[in-house]
């Protein structure tokens, strides 16, 4: 979708320098033909299994986006009631959500009893009682799902670090069937599904497959005693290509590899992807202010900064930085920082770049997850608009932040 003709940098039919102009910089744009594919790869190769692909509203929660996927019949996974807000305004349908999440409060979950979602993925036992005390009071039923801990080996597997830290959510799996057992004593709750999450950018799914044999292996045994399990929920973390030449699970493969474990079970399967529908899609904008040299070391000062992206300085991330025109002018290495009074607030590190001036355009690739999310006002700082792309037609799907936004709420 990305891609140089003329040695001009499109985004599907549109020249990336056309926003640019138009919106100044920075500023975030979406590909709506990569959206909807990546979200099609999923949904299509269930097949006619029972399925349910909920977008993790987390990774990119702009309106136009969801209101994109809710248009293609996505469902959504949500881990606060500000993001159920956010679908509902998009015209997401709240049948189709599961909220998920380690801290839900008691305003958030009768925020969302009330808009009767789908159901909550439960890490606690003290998560079910308030749930099913939320639902006495208002006099409704709640589906749940326990949110399981798999217990894969992730010291074979590195790319799930994430994994690792994960282990302080979600409940034991050995733990897991006594806890559906004494869940049974909430009159209000139904333990429909199990469900599991065992990382973000997993390039290796090995550590996923265990996870899944593990879970229908859990399903099957609360059957035999006696739950009515309907479906698993095999959360999002599927990897994308961040650096050029990243070897990536594909969505095709992977869903079909998950198909095969569940056909002829009567389980409906639920999946949770974020990043891999939206990351590749999405580009940050930004114009070379400056290049400055301070004793060895090169700088292209840019106009974006870790307000805009924060995922190279809070995990030192990798986002490949390409020119909007290519100029033949050869390349530099330097650092590509932005104008926030930190050391930290860098978008790359000893990087070959294209040899830029100021002015000059830069992309930032695989961008659209995880990006506008993280933004911030530091340094008071507006925050970027957003635009989306559509085949030969953009448009803003988002305005730049004015100063009176910036102290919208405040007083002296
Ligand atoms: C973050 C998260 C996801 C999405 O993860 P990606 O890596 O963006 O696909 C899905 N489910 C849960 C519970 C999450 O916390």
């Amino acid at each position: 979708m990305l891609h140089y003709t003329h040695s001009t940098l499109y985004l599907e039919s549109v020249a990336l320098s056309d926003i640019a102009k138009r919106t100044a910089t920075p500023v975030y744009v979406y590909s709506a033909g990569l959206i909807r594919a990546n979200y099609r790869a999923y949904d299509e190769s269930f097949g006619p299994l029972p399925h349910d692909v909920c977008y993790a509203v987390k990774a990119n929660s702009s309106l136009a986006i969801l209101s994109l996927l809710a248009k293609m019949g996505s469902g959504f996974d949500i881990v606060s009631a500000g993001e159920l807000f956010r679908v509902l305004k998009a015209g997401g349908d709240p049948s189709r959500v599961v909220f998920s999440g380690v801290g839900k409060t008691a305003g958030e979950v009768d925020y969302a009893l009330a808009q009767g979602i789908h159901s909550f993925n439960c890490e606690s036992e003290a998560e079910l009682a308030l749930i099913d005390a939320m639902s006495v009071r208002r006099g409704v039923k709640a589906d749940f799902a326990l949110r399981v801990n798999p217990d894969v080996d992730a010291a074979t597997h590195p790319y799930i670090s994430t994994g690792l830290r994960d282990h302080k959510f979600g409940i034991d799996i050995a733990e897991a069937p006594a806890v559906y057992e004494r869940a049974r004593r909430f009159s209000n709750l139904t333990a429909a599904g199990v469900s599991c999450h065992i990382g973000s950018q997993l390039l290796d799914t090995d550590p996923v497959m265990e996870a899944v044999d593990k879970v229908l292996r859990l399903a099957e045994e609360l059957r035999a005693a006696g739950l009515a399990i309907r479906h698993v929920d095999f959360g999002g973390g599927l990897g994308v290509a961040y650096k050029a030449g990243d070897e990536t699970p594909q969505i095709r493969e992977f869903v079909a590899a998950l198909k095969r474990k569940v056909e002829g079970r009567d389980l409906a399967v639920m999946v949770e992807p974020g990043r891999s529908i939206v990351g590749p899609a999405g580009v940050l904008l930004t114009r070379v202010l400056y290049r400055k040299k301070t004793g060895s070391k090169e700088f292209v000062v840019v106009d974006a900064a870790m307000n805009d992206l924060l995922r190279p300085s809070l995990y030192k991330a990798h986002h490949e930085i390409i020119p909007l025109r290519q100029s033949g002018h050869g390349t530099i290495v330097a650092d590509v920082v932005g104008p926030v009074c930190e050391t930290g607030d860098f978008l790359a590190r000893d990087r070959e770049v294209a040899n830029v001036a100021p002015g000059d355009l830069l992309a930032v690739c695989t961008a659209g997850a995880y990006g506008f999310v993280l933004a911030s006002n530091y340094n008071s700082r507006t925050r970027p608009p957003e635009a989306l792309v559509d085949g030969a037609d953009w448009r803003l799907i988002r305005a730049r932040e004015s100063y009176d936004d910036l102290v919208h709420g405040e007083t002296v």
